[in-house]
């Protein structure tokens, strides 16, 4: 699974970014549109990793980067219309190069001290 990979991935690059003393609350992520990302399985990925208590109940913000990209005939920008025809709408050229909409990037993580009253919940 393609999501469950990117979430281990993205485990990694928190824990080495958040510091000792605190907890993730949020990690906010651009995902490039041609990367085929599924936000709901990313999410479901996320929450099954994410068992470590200074991960545990974080939201994962996921923003969509559209596709952007220069034909290599003409030299013109354009954004296909689907992801399916990438080619120029100028000239039809066939091997565009990609500017924008690809890779996946930890754009910021909101943290916070660590909620005690979390771990210790009232009984009645
Ligand atoms: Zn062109």
């Amino acid at each position: 699974m393609h999501e469950l990979s990117i979430a281990s991935a993205l485990r990694d690059q928190v824990l080495q970014h958040l510091p000792q003393s605190l907890v993730l609350r949020r990690a906010s992520l651009d995902v490039g549109t041609l990367e085929h990302l599924d936000p709901a399985v990313l999410r479901i990925a996320w929450d099954s990793l994410a068992s470590i208590p200074r991960l545990q109940g974080s939201a994962l913000d996921i923003r969509h980067v559209p596709v952007r990209l220069r034909c290599r005939a003409c030299d013109r920008e354009y954004a296909p219309p689907h992801q399916a025809q990438l080619s120029c709408p100028h000239c039809s050229h066939t091997r565009p190069e990609v500017l924008e909409g690809w890779g996946i990037v930890l754009v910021s993580l909101e943290t916070g001290p660590p909620d005690e009253e979390r771990a210790d919940q009232q009984n009645g």
